[in-house]
């Protein structure tokens, strides 16, 4: 247990999430990022700095972003300071982390894989999480993406939106820099 979030908390969290329309009209609400980050921010924090990624969907991208696109690694961020991913690249890499801008689901997938990743913090909205969990077993003891099973840490966009999409930017470095939330 870390934390007092105890792992029936975690696979209730998970599994009543696809409900939370109904269980809101029932006054029920709860923050599905903030109980899975904190359950596996310890294990998280443990993984070796080189097997950890930020992994940041396209919808975060500015407008007018030269970055050129690569089969292997996704959107590769020139750090143009036209949107906050630019930043986020220069402190994970700083901490020695892998940095990624990923297009889709399957493309994030297929880069766990192929670059062993054992920790990531995404960025997702609620369409996008329900998605991944009914598409993708996740239990306390991790995402499970086909062969791999990764930490994750996670922080929702502002809305479901594919285009100029925002994140709290704040907290996405403080889970970079290891620092409790
Ligand atoms: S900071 Fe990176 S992702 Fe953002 S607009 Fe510039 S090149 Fe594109």
């Amino acid at each position: 247990m870390t934390q007092g979030c105890s792992r029936l908390k975690v696979i209730s969290a998970v599994f009543f999430f696809p409900l939370r329309a109904f269980l809101a009209r029932l006054g029920i609400r709860y923050d599905l990022s903030f109980i899975i980050n904190n359950y596996y921010q310890e294990k998280f924090n443990s993984i070796p700095a080189a097997q950890k990624a930020v992994i940041l969907p396209h919808c975060l991208i500015g407008d007018k972003c030269p970055a050129h696109f690569s089969k292997e690694d996704g959107i590769l961020c020139s750090k143009c300071k036209k949107c906050g991913c630019g930043e986020i690249r220069a402190l994970a890499e700083e901490q020695g982390w892998q940095f990624y801008i990923t297009p889709s689901t399957g493309f994030t997938k297929r880069l766990v894989q192929r670059k062993t990743i054992r920790a990531a913090v995404g960025a997702a909205c609620n369409f996008e999480i329900e998605k991944g969990i009914r598409s993708t077993p996740i239990n306390t003891k991790g995402v499970h993406l086909q062969r791999e099973k990764v930490i994750p840490q996670i922080i929702l966009t502002a809305r479901y939106d594919c285009l100029n999409n925002d994140i709290d930017w704040e907290h996405l470095k403080r889970i970079i820099r290891g620092e409790t939330f």
